[in-house]
């Protein structure tokens, strides 16, 4: 295995399916036994999710919103969704431990990072709610973070299409996909994978990251063995 130790980004709007918004149950059960075959290669797995199916603090600040207010509840949304995914989790009895960034003790552990190090040598797969506690970031930038706190050795970010295109292959024909891009690349060709910050955080710190479809057979295992699957963001390519 090429990762022994790995973080899984998985948006909001991926848990909300074809409904757009909120919880869609069967994705969610789809979710969890992805996640189950990734856990049973051996490989530790931590995973951020997003909240954007619930609530996204930038479009809140567009109706007139405080800013930071709209942020905390995008923040809280991500651990509605954690506690979904934990949930999932256990019924494909899997150990897990949500830790939240913002207190919460009564529905999660707070994110203390030694203590998540130590439950992923245990096995048990971690998921990072509430986003790195601060209004202003994504669960990108919150992604990028916490892989380098945890010293994992990629991003596994999953998305609905098979890595990233020069344009949208749902409306073009002859999108053309990249194998491998650098981080400088994403940034001056304002490729929106992830927000400007993950991806510097990540550059400045040589964290690979792996854009890749989730629902196709088998590829969590061969992004795992590293096989090329998707769009590799690294340093030089
Ligand atoms: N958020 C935040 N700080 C963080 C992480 C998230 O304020 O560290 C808020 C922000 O408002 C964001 C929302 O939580 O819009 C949901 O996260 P995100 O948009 O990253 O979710 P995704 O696009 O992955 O579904």
């Amino acid at each position: 295995m090429k990762y022994t130790r790995v973080l899984l980004k998985i948006s909001g709007e991926a848990l909300a399916g074809d409904q757009g918004h909120g919880i869609a149950s069967d994705v969610l059960v789809k979710i969890s036994q992805e996640i189950a075959t990734l856990q049973k290669t051996g490989c530790e797995v931590a995973v951020v999710v997003g909240g954007g199916n619930i609530h996204r603090g930038v479009a809140g600040a567009t109706t007139g919103m405080d800013r930071s207010t709209s942020d905390y509840m995008g923040m809280i949304a991500t651990v509605i969704n954690s506690l979904a995914l934990q949930d999932a989790l256990e019924r494909q009895n899997i150990y897990t431990r949500v830790m939240s960034a913002i207190d919460m003790q009564e529905v999660a552990e707070p994110y203390i990072r030694r203590r998540a190090v130590r439950h992923l040598e245990k096995k048990r797969v971690v998921i990072f709610a509430a986003g790195t506690g601060n209004p202003y970031f994504t669960t990108d930038t919150t992604a990028a973070l916490r892989a380098n706190e945890i010293n994992a050795q990629v991003i596994m970010k999953a998305t609905k299409v098979d890595g990233i295109y020069d344009k949208d292959p749902m409306k073009f024909k002859d999108a053309k996909k990249f194998d491998s891009l650098s981080y400088m690349e994403v940034l001056n060709k304002e490729i929106k994978v992830m927000d400007s910050t993950a991806i510097t955080l990540c550059m400045d710190n040589n964290m690979d990251i792996v854009v890749f479809n989730m629902f196709e057979a088998g590829n969590i295992a061969r992004v795992v063995k590293g096989e090329k699957v998707g769009t590799v963001v690294t340093k030089t390519i």
